[in-house]
């Protein structure tokens, strides 16, 4: 029988307790957020939606073409121009999906020949990055330049390293400069990933190669989604301008995909103008986050220091992290739930996002959910 196979894995998933289901969200949930990625809380700000329609009736629904072809609109190279800006490099491209973006960064610039290394902690999309790259992937241990040293020492050639900022698991943070240097002394690049810094981290949100003083260096390029803090959809790669030109000349996912939705970049650039005018909203993410960790240690439950806005909780095993997740949204709290395959440690955990707009008393409130709560 066709697609026969699909049976047994479905019974081994039943039977490890890891069957994942999607749950459709109703437009005003009566449960208090700690799972969206929406850490400045603008997703639904008025000037963001309004972004957002404006651009649809202006431009329409879709950008009605790839980008070389006639998807891209003056919107999306202003979105360009004020990303770069904002970020401080010289140029910036944007993409469908954050994901998109970093198939992108990463089959682009390692090709046939180079070598590309990777944090083993990395985000999936990196990870398929690597995959479909024509170079020689080398994975080195988590956060470890001295491992990054001795991949790069084993190649003559070309070589970039890839790494996340801030890691999506624990929302721990990539030593940048140490990488970077270990990237100098090889000639190699830097290509990270700053999806959860991208408006946490840095000057007024600026992100992580701007708090490490690698932004617009000619040998870093930053990729991000848009997703995430500025509340829409869609990703970027910032970069030297002509490492951008080759991304537009040589990356399949922006080439064979369909420009980034109008309504999309409409609210992207709305958000990214709310965060150039409200610096603050970054740093309350951060204040939130530590506020949240503070408590859930006070509390006894073992939750890792988080670097952004990221707060992991360890849980003992995937199923009591399964029905500690169900038993806090039965308590009217949506926390994230992170169990293997997702976690290549096997270490299961709930995952918390820190939004810049959670009161004190919400983060009250959730750590006693989540305390009331532990298996
Ligand atoms: N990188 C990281 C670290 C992420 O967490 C995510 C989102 N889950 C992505 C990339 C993908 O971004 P997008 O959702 O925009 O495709």
């Amino acid at each position: 029988m066709a697609f026969g196979w699909i049976e047994e894995q479905a019974r081994a998933r039943r039977d490890a307790g890891l069957v994942r289901r999607l749950r459709p969200r109703p437009a005003e949930s009566p449960l208090l957020d700690l799972a969206s990625n929406d850490y400045l809380g603008l997703a639904r700000h008025p000037e963001v939606t309004e972004g957002a329609a404006r651009a649809a009736r202006t431009w329409g629904g879709g950008a009605t073409g790839s980008r070389l072809v006639t998807g891209t609109t003056a919107l999306h190279a202003e979105l360009e121009r004020e990303l770069a800006a904002f970020c401080g490099f010289e140029a910036a491209l944007v993409f469908s999906s954050g994901y998109a973006a970093n198939l992108a960064a990463v089959t682009a610039l390692g090709p046939h020949g180079s070598l590309v290394v990777s944090d083993a902690g990395n985000h999936a999309s990196l990870i398929d990055g690597c995959r479909l790259a024509r170079g020689e992937v080398q994975v080195v241990g988590h956060a470890d330049p001295q491992a990054v040293r001795k991949a790069l020492a084993t190649h003559g050639g070309a070589a970039i390293v890839v790494s996340d900022t801030v890691f999506s698991v624990d929302g721990d943070r990539a030593p940048l400069a140490e990488l970077a240097e270990a990237c100098r002394e090889r000639g190699a690049g830097l290509v990270v990933d700053d999806a959860h810094g991208l408006g946490v981290l840095g000057d007024g949100g600026r992100g992580s190669a701007h708090a490490a003083a690698l932004a617009g260096a000619p040998d870093v390029v930053v990729t991000a989604t848009l997703s995430k803090s500025l509340g829409s959809q869609g990703g970027v790669v910032l970069g030297p301008a002509r490492v951008i030109d080759h991304l537009v000349n040589a990356a399949r996912t922006f080439i064979f995909d369909t420009g980034l939705a109008p309504a999309a970049a409409g609210a992207a650039l709305a958000a990214l103008r709310l965060l150039a005018r409200e610096p603050e909203r970054a740093a309350r993410a951060r204040a939130v986050a530590g506020e949240l960790y503070t408590r859930l240690t006070t509390a006894g439950l073992e939750a890792v220091r988080p670097d952004a806005a990221v707060v992991s909780v360890r849980a003992p095993s995937p199923e009591q992290a399964v029905r500690w997740a169900a038993d806090c949204r039965t308590a009217g709290l949506a926390v994230g739930c992170f169990r293997p395959p997702s976690v290549p440690d096997g270490v299961s955990r709930l995952r918390l996002t820190a939004r810049a707009d959670l009161s004190s008393a919400e983060i009250a409130h959730a750590v006693g959910v989540i305390g009331e709560t532990r298996p």
